[in-house]
């Protein structure tokens, strides 16, 4: 399947106004009816193999990964610190390519795609929380949050719609339970409403799919059952696909499903 029929839609403002490459990217799917839905593949990997070189040293981390991840699926992906966890969810998110082996979205190849194209497929499609929230220290909780969509209709577009951006951009803040720290810079945020903050700036855009490396990590143990709440609840209520990297068994195993990484490959949990 060519990548032009990667559902093509809207490119972004900004690219109208410099009349950059018209990249149409999928836009949100009609919802599929339940029978499809449970065969649907929203994300996969296709042995998928990543060396990374150190000096003369080749360092083999993925050896051939496949991996089906289910629309509305709750994955979790388990492994030793250095079995390459974080290495596959960043091919997932096409934040890093493959040496071998293919990545798909929605059935369509993605990590061939040029740079401006994986770009909008991560602002609008793919939303990504990691174990260091990486929130932008400058800005308040609520312009966090809003960050993704200013990016992704730019300036024009964004003004015109602030009313409704800051609206969506509430309404999410409150299902992570932060409306009274909206003004809030993050340096005045625990880590817990960090993360949560982190989980509403990476689902404003309605991706149908978040990867989550480690989102409980740098959390004890009463705050990470609460972001798993969050976690489930936004698959349950919103369908969302979610793809959870951890080291912690515990955490794991309140994924729908649990995978292992061991040597490089998929093996059973
Ligand atoms: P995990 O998330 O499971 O702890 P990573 O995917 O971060 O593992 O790393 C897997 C292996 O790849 C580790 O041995 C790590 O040191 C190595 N590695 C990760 N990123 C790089 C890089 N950019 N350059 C060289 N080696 C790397
Ligand atoms: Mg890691």
């Amino acid at each position: 399947m060519s990548n032009d029929s990667l559902a093509v839609s809207h490119e972004t403002e900004a690219m109208r106004h410099t009349g950059g490459p018209h990249i149409r990217v999928p836009q949100q799917q009609p919802k599929p009816s339940l029978a499809a839905k449970e065969h649907a593949v929203q994300i996969a990997a296709v042995g998928v193999e990543k060396i990374y070189h150190k000096g003369d040293t080749d360092i083999p981390v993925l050896r051939g990964v496949d991996l089906d991840v289910q629309q509305g699926e709750f994955l979790s992906i388990i492994g030793q610190s250095g079995s390459g966890k974080s290495t596959l969810l960043h091919l997932l998110g096409t934040l890093d390519a493959p040496d071998a082996g293919e990545v798909h979205f929605g059935g369509n190849r993605i990590d061939n795609l040029p740079s401006s194209s994986r770009d909008i497929l991560r602002n609008r499609h793919i939303g990504m929380v990691f174990q260091f929230y990486h929130l932008l220290p400058e800005l308040t909780l609520l312009e966090n949050v809003l960050t993704p969509l200013l990016i992704g209709q730019g300036i024009w577009r964004y003004w015109r719609q602030r009313r409704k951006n800051t609206q969506a951009a509430k309404e999410l803040i409150e299902m992570v339970g932060l409306s009274h720290r909206i003004k809030h810079k993050p340096r005045e945020l625990s880590g817990g409403e960090m993360q949560r903050a982190a989980i509403a700036r990476a689902l404003i855009a309605q991706p149908e799919v978040l990867l989550a490396d480690e989102p409980t990590g740098n959390l004890d143990k009463h705050t990470g059952k609460e972001i798993m709440a969050i976690l489930r609840t936004l698959n349950v209520e919103k369908n969302l696909t979610i793809v959870m990297v951890t080291h912690d068994g515990a955490i794991a195993e309140q994924a729908d499903r649990v995978i292992r990484l061991v040597d490089g490959r998929v093996a059973r949990a």
